[in-house]
């Protein structure tokens, strides 16, 4: 059915409406393309036009247009997602959240927020009152808070807070839904797992409560060691040492360090590095632990000790391969929930150079668990599957980076809830259509 675009402008006049050919690709895409299999298939999507409203009011005309046109309506955060998830596969209306980025109050330890403000700024200010972002993701600087929680799923302070699915974690959301006039709903408890981590298929989040943690003076630090699996045991450790403090345990097999161009001078060649950020009072059982397992420290930025450049924490997570991506370009990567250190060593030793190893820690169900983002030397699609099914013939959950369709890169199964959610709050099927699976293949 063809659109009349001009008139569709027209109905939202007063509003900030983008056209451009060179915004229109940029503000299209996301970083899809760390993946060669996404690359092709992505590369070309474009919506028609974005607006970026500035207040709930524009996103209700917003809703409307596309519900009288039915135009298809993709929200979108920053595009920092990885896998797509803000990539419009059918054109429409791109609705750019980043305007809509007030903070509006901060009690006790809850932050309610609008979707588009960006992380960096929600936790300065959450600081400001001796609280703190219990996680976010290593793109913290440019990433929306909404976006967090539309595309992603945890982060730095994972180690103790667990995930963004984990209940507390998120408080609350307001959503819009996808109907002439939309309602205005409020989810609360368990009800806001219908719109997390849902690829913005099903309601406009317009407001987030988010629960805070206490503000610590984190101190960043690089450990090294000579073997890769005395490494990854001393990330085990430091993850379960009760007493000890931290927001951030990543370790890197050698040759990945040597992707960190701008820390050159805290990693010697050949070794294997830990990354962490520990609390200030955790630094000197931090001695004991490293002594106790080997390693040797190489450097420490306290929290009072200016930061000079990217911060350590932009090294972690998906931050790492972007920096390895930097380097060698054919390099992609996994998503991995590894459960323990034996399934990492069987890993590590069966790929080696195939598949450097990455693990990042984190809380899940209570236990500290090593989960990877391996690096991967790509060649084929053929042998990446290979690679993929290894894994998971030997217990890893590999959550595939490599799709945009929501559950063939999530657990696999389909979201009952989420799917009923959609149903009820997007009839038409405009939101980000083609990404969830339950929904394409209802009925
Ligand atoms: P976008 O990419 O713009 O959007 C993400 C999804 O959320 C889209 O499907 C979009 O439709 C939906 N969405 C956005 N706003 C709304 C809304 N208001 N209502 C409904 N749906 C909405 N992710 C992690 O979880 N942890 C990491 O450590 C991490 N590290 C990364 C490192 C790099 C280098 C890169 C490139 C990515 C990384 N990511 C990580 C992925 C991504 O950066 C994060 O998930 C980020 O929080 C996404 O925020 P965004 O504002 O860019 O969202």
């Amino acid at each position: 059915k063809s659109i009349n675009w001009d008139a569709i402008i027209t109905e939202l006049a007063g509003m900030e409406v983008i056209t451009n050919a060179n915004q229109l690709e940029k503000l299209s895409l996301d970083y899809y393309h760390f993946s060669p299999i996404l690359q092709p298939q992505l590369a070309n999507k474009r919506g028609n036009l974005v607006v970026r409203p500035k207040q709930e009011e524009e996103v209700k005309r917003v809703v409307q247009t596309c519900v009288r046109h039915q135009i298809p309506l993709t929200v979108r955060g920053a595009g920092t997602g990885n896998y797509g998830q803000c990539i419009p596969l059918e054109g429409g209306i791109i609705l750019d959240t980043t305007s809509m980025n007030a903070i509006r109050w901060i009690r006790g330890d809850v932050a309610c927020v609008e979707p588009g403000v960006k992380i960096i700024d929600l936790d300065r200010e959450a600081k400001t009152q001796g609280w703190e972002l219990r996680m976010y993701p290593s793109t913290y600087r440019s990433a929306t808070i909404g976006g967090f929680i539309g595309g992603g799923s945890g982060g730095i302070g994972s180690i103790t807070y667990g995930q963004l699915r984990d209940r507390g974690n998120v408080l609350a959301a307001k959503v819009m839904t996808m109907e002439d006039p939309p309602q205005r709903l409020e989810l609360r408890g368990d009800d806001v797992q219908k719109v997390n981590h849902a690829y913005g298929t099903n309601g406009i989040i317009t407001e987030l409560e988010i629960a805070l943690a206490p503000a610590y003076p984190w101190a960043d630090t690089i450990v090294v060691f000579d073997e890769f699996m005395q490494a990854a045991r001393f990330g085990q450790a430091l993850s379960d040492a009760d007493g000890l403090l931290k927001k951030l345990v990543c370790i890197c097999a050698d040759p990945i360090p040597s992707y960190f161009t701008p820390l050159k001078s805290h990693l010697p060649t050949g070794k294997h590095c830990a990354l962490l950020m520990v609390a200030e009072s955790s630094l000197e059982g931090l001695q004991d632990l490293i002594q106790e397992y080997g390693g040797e420290q190489t450097y420490c930025r306290t929290a009072q000790q200016p930061q000079k450049g990217l911060s350590l924490p932009e090294f972690t997570w998906n931050h790492t391969t972007l920096h390895a991506r930097s380097i060698d370009p054919t390099l992609t990567y996994l998503q991995t929930f590894f459960f323990n250190l034996e399934i990492v060593e069987e890993m590590y030793r069966h790929f080696g150079d195939e598949v450097p190893m990455h693990l990042e820690f984190l809380r899940v169900g209570g236990k500290a668990i090593p989960a990877g983002l391996q690096l991967v030397r790509f060649t084929t699609e053929e042998r990446l599957n290979e690679i993929i099914r290894y894994h998971e013939e030997r217990g890893a959950l590999i959550a595939n980076p490599h799709t945009y369709i929501l559950e063939d890169g999530g657990r696999k199964v389909i979201n009952p809830l989420q799917l009923a959610f959609k149903e009820k709050v997007d009839p038409n099927g405009l939101m980000n259509p083609g990404k969830m699976r339950a929904w394409l293949e209802r009925k």
